[in-house]
């Protein structure tokens, strides 16, 4: 097991543009392969990472949404899409970057894992996200290709507005009940964004 380069648009815009190629032999470079995108991911705080994302032009990515569960993902293909959610995404190959995308809000994806034996799997909620998002990287798509923008302005105004009011509350009162509320309200507000941006940051 070994950590890889992460590609980042700014160098490889090139190789992260390119569609990757299906595995076609299922071994042990294939398994050093899927171990050091787990590596490499972990490292890189990610929630998951695609093959093209170290160079390598073949149809596999990693994907670990809490870094306890590991799923690995050879020749994916997504086979049902259902619903609809905008949330904030960010990728490994494009640092310090965040945007809201829409994405379905479950999938079926079929794929085998490393030993050739082939799956299948519904993902929900961010997880769904995540399979899009390295599905894309495997078709040289990049998240940038799909920000809702309009939402994205929203949030960002939402959220400058939102530490204005919290700044000025902290500053008028300290004792009132109402004080209270929102200093609660600030410390979650805090918890999810910090945990949306990891979440975000990641793929
Ligand atoms: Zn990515």
């Amino acid at each position: 097991m070994a950590l890889r380069e992460i590609l980042k648009t700014s160098d490889n815009l090139e190789t992260l543009r390119r569609i990757s190629r299906e595995v076609e032999v299922f071994d042990e470079k294939l398994f050093a392969l899927l171990d050091d995108l787990t590596d490499t991911m972990l490292k890189a705080n990610g929630v998951g990472l695609a093959a093209p994302q170290v160079g390598i032009l073949r149809r596999a990515f990693v994907i670990s949404l809490d870094g306890k569960d590991f799923y690995e993902f050879v020749n994916p293909k997504i086979i049902f899409e259902k619903g609809m959610q905008s949330d904030e995404e960010g990728c490994l190959s494009i640092p310090n970057q965040h945007a809201y995308v829409k994405r379905p809000r479950k999938v079926i994806i079929q794929a085998y894992d490393r030993h050739g034996e082939g799956f299948e799997l519904t993902a929900y909620d961010r997880f769904a996200v995540a399979v899009c998002h390295e599905m894309d990287h495997l078709n040289g798509i990049l998240y940038t290709d799909k920000i809702d923008t309009e939402l994205t302005e929203r949030m960002e105004k939402k959220l400058k507005n939102k530490r204005k009011v919290i700044e000025g509350t902290e500053v008028l009162t300290t004792s009132s009940e109402e004080n209270a509320g929102a200093s609660n309200a600030r410390s979650n507000n805090k918890n999810n964004s910090s945990e949306l941006s990891s979440k975000g940051e990641q793929t």
